[in-house]
């Protein structure tokens, strides 16, 4: 008999994780995520290489089961019985998937309605507490951090360090992957625990020799909720990419920085803007990804159309799957749906041919 080898996050980034023997290894198999090159909209994005970072291959299928497994572990080693999380959706998944897999309580405060169905369907799944809040997310995680002062749970948004530490891991497997850091690195921005994550990773494998330079940090949001472009919280943050929905992310001066540090850029892209983008992954690249992760592709189009991009490598990270708001998807893309007799002459019929 032979035993599959270890894999996950804190098996293969041990070494670079603030861990130590008494932290379980615990892993859904998260990490290790598919990094793929461009078929069409590279041209498009007037890049030499664009690379598509499929973080939503993790198993709750968002990015932020890299981060959670840290944090969970963590948590778990410290004693915690139970978690709890604020979350537009995917962070909620990933926590109830973890608490499930650990056999502790899990706790999610939403925003009242702005769930999508996929994530919310996760959430029920996996057996957490919902508490859906009469409020926006931010006001969701400022209960959360209070609750969580007062009660022995542990809070593991990305305002939990080991958030961040488990999250700067894709960092560090791009420059595996690629040899090197690439020139640019494009990103949707919501609560910012992500750039932060990423910029911090990339610091460290310039700092061991993985990577030769410093990518470019080029931060998107959805215009309706960009706080970080316009330099003010968003009081009533809109937008249809449900998982960047933030008016005042909590990572604020984390994201700054990497844009400051790295000669990068957080700009806006409008709704339009982004579902172009999710349509045009779909269509052209065989990517079906969830709108807030098209934004990051949405970011690198609208500057490759205003001249701003000139060539080099870059690496958008895909940051969920698209099977996690399947209203959206619905609403969007156009069904092309012919109906027939099931049999071969029908079949016929209805192509034409
Ligand atoms: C959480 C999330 C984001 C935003 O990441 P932040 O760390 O909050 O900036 C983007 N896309 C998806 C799919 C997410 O789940």
């Amino acid at each position: 008999m032979t035993t599959p080898p270890p894999r996950g996050v804190l098996h293969r980034w041990g070494s670079v994780l603030p861990i130590g023997p008494e932290t379980p290894r615990i892993s859904l198999g998260e990490g290790d995520t598919p990094l793929v090159r461009s078929a069409h909209l590279e041209r498009l994005a007037g890049l030499d290489e664009l690379w598509f970072k499929l973080e939503m291959c993790n198993p709750t299928g968002s990015f932020k089961d890299r981060g959670m497994v840290v944090a969970v572990a963590k948590a778990v080693e410290s004693g915690a019985k139970a978690i709890m999380c604020a979350s537009t959706g995917n962070t909620s998944a990933s926590a109830a998937a973890y608490a499930a897999h650990c056999g502790i309580e899990s706790f999610v405060l939403v925003p009242g309605g702005k769930v999508a169905a996929g994530k919310l369907a996760q959430a029920i799944a996996f057996g957490t507490k919902i508490i859906e809040v009469d409020g926006n997310f931010d006001e969701a995680l400022t209960a959360a951090r209070a609750l969580t002062d007062r009660h022995p749970i542990a809070l593991v948004n990305s305002v939990n360090p080991y958030r961040i530490q488990g999250q700067k891991t894709a960092a560090y497997e791009v420059c595996d992957a690629l040899g090197d850091a690439p020139d640019i690195l494009a990103i949707p921005v919501g609560n910012a625990g992500n750039i932060t994550a990423y910029w911090k990773g990339f610091g460290e494998c310039a700092e061991t020799g993985r990577a030769t330079l410093h990518p470019k940090m080029y931060g998107f949001q959805a215009a309706g909720a960009a706080p970080l472009v316009s330099g003010h919280p968003v009081e009533h943050p809109e937008t249809v990419a449900s998982a960047i929905r933030i008016g005042n992310p909590a990572s604020w001066t984390g994201a700054t920085s990497a844009r400051d540090e790295s000669g990068g850029l957080i700009e806006a892209v409008t709704d339009d803007e982004i579902l172009d983008a999710y349509k045009l992954l779909a269509s052209k690249e065989g990517l079906f990804c969830e709108p807030a992760s098209a934004a990051s592709v949405a970011g690198l189009l609208k500057l490759a159309r205003a001249g701003r991009i000139a060539g080099g490598r870059a690496v958008a990270i895909l940051t969920g799957n698209g099977l996690k708001d399947p209203d959206t998807a619905v609403r969007t893309y156009t069904a092309d749906v012919t109906k027939a007799a099931a049999t071969l002459e029908g079949v016929e019929r209805a192509l034409g041919l």
